[in-house]
């Protein structure tokens, strides 16, 4: 039996990986990945910076982990839909096994390489702790409220233990492994490295997973909303570009935190990862429409400089500006700041969310369609199990609840790093002693406020209610 085991870009590791496991039981095994155009011309890379970093560090650590264990990555280049079937005829593959995807464009692209291959092509889980597509309601339907669907997964799915890697692998036949060619680096593909991103590969994340289990994981529960603490797991890039599969995640943080409240609240973010891919899956409609259809045709405003004040921190909000910094420069937003930020744009300013959500994830390490759409319609008020959309976040009280001394707005917006806490989160009410004394000049060194909190929330409310009456 000779088996390809594709490797694609959201499964990078090879312990708890179904479709190696499987190969490796019986035969050869051709270890494959495709530097497909889909992800690699050069637009596409400069349209995802960091995630691109990630994806080239984690594609090589995968390279070393297999020729450690006596085989090696084949890499060759093409269009997948091509390639494919192309190779599984030409080295005489049985099968090709890879990890199902829930991304609308990989379905399609998997249907079509099903269709050429027939059954020698199986797709396994592995992205999700259960497959996206299986939870049903009472009534058959998909699940559109978190809390129901959470009660179900835990009721029904029992999550089974990661697979082991393999000790060893078979060596490539070497006319296939001939046909290699190198791993891109970031230099060929015009990428300067930014030293702040995360390392990728899946020893990186394993020791991610364990830091955050000997310590951080304790005090979860109350840390993880703080902006100024590193109180979460860093383990979304892991987890969407498959170095941690969460299956290893969710059975590590069990072992570690059995019943405790830190676990349980832990693996209950896991489950709004699992809610996200799910949603996606049953509707895919909603990369491209608001998940509620009363919100379709919503009157957004199209005000560029608004969305460039965002985008580059000059909003004058400061904490809004430090998670635009934060992303641009390390590739991360905190999901406090992300859900602040989001909200601001949305409902301060009336941006269409779509904007935002493609923002991010060009700019996010861990930029992954389904939880970053869930995210934004989130924010927005008009996805599935939304934050209601009268809910608007006010920048200042939540910068001082969530930021009380001020650490990360002075992290990442240095312009107010002299400011004393108290006027962090809201400089225009500093008097001019000390501004002057923290160097702060409004128009100079910061931005006056981009329009004023209590009009945008009261416009945003009263646009928001007139356009659901009107539908
Ligand atoms: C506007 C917006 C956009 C977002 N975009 C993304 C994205 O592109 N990719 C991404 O992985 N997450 C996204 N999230 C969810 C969340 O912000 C990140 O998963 C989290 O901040 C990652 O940090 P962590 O790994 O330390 O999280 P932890 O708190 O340690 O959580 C562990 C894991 O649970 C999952 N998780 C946590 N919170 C959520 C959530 N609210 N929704 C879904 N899954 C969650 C993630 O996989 C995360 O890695 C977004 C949230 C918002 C509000």
């Amino acid at each position: 039996m000779r088996s390809v085991v594709w490797f694609r870009v959201q499964d990078l590791r090879v312990s708890d990986h179904g479709p190696l496991s499987d190969a490796v039981d019986g035969g050869a095994v051709l270890p494959l990945f495709v530097i497909d155009p889909a992800r690699f011309t050069p637009e596409r890379v400069a349209a995802r910076p960091h995630a691109t970093q990630f994806l080239v560090d984690s594609l090589r650590a995968l390279g070393e982990r297999l020729e450690s264990l006596g085989s090696q990555l084949v890499v060759v280049r093409g269009r997948s839909v091509e390639v494919v079937p192309r190779l599984a005829d030409a080295w005489r593959a049985d099968r090709v096994l890879a990890q199902r995807r829930t991304a609308p464009a990989a379905r399609a692209r998997d249907a079509r390489i099903s269709a050429a291959l027939g059954d020698r092509f199986r797709l396994y889980g592995g992205e999700t702790l259960c497959p996206p597509g299986s939870l049903r309601t009472t009534a058959g339907d998909p699940y559109s409220v978190f809390g129901a669907f959470k009660r179900k997964l835990v009721k029904q799915v029992v999550v089974g233990q990661p697979l082991p890697a393999p000790w060893e692998l078979p060596p490539v036949p070497p006319d296939v492994a001939a046909q290699s060619e190198a791993l891109p680096t970031c230099a060929e593909l015009s990428l300067d490295r930014n030293a702040q991103l995360l390392a990728g590969g899946e020893r990186a994340a394993h020791a991610r997973l364990r830091r955050f289990l000997e310590g951080p994981i304790e005090r979860y529960p109350d840390r993880r909303d703080r902006l100024d603490a590193e109180g979460t797991s860093r383990l979304s890039a892991d987890l969407a570009h498959g170095t941690l599969s969460p299956r290893q995640a969710w059975v590590a943080s069990l072992e570690a935190s059995p019943a405790g409240a830190a676990g349980q609240r832990f693996r209950e973010q896991l489950l709004w990862r699992e809610f996200a891919y799910s949603t996606l899956w049953d509707r895919p409609e909603v990369l491209e429409h608001p998940f509620r259809p009363a919100f379709e045709g919503f009157p957004w405003q199209g005000d560029a400089g608004l969305f460039d004040a965002w985008r580059e921190g000059q909003t004058g909000y400061p904490v809004v500006d430090a998670a635009a910094n934060e992303l641009r420069e390390s590739g991360f937003v905190h999901n406090r700041a992300r859900m602040i930020a989001a909200s601001f744009l949305t409902k301060h300013l009336l941006v269409d969310y779509r904007r935002g959500e493609a923002h991010y994830l060009r700019y996010l390490t861990d930029g992954d369609p389904p939880q970053n759409n869930l995210g934004w319609q989130w924010s927005a008020g008009c996805g599935c199990d939304a934050q209601p959309y009268f809910r608007v976040f006010n920048p200042m009280t939540q910068g001082e609840r969530f930021d009380p001394e001020g650490a990360y707005v002075g992290r990442w917006l240095p312009a107010l790093r002299a400011l004393p806490a108290r006027f962090i989160h809201r400089p225009w009410e500093a008097p001019a002693n000390v501004l002057d004394a923290a160097g702060v000049r409004f128009g100079q060194t910061y931005p006056w406020p981009v329009v004023d909190h209590a009009f945008a929330r009261e416009r945003f409310l009263w646009t928001a209610s007139q356009h659901l009456r009107a539908g």
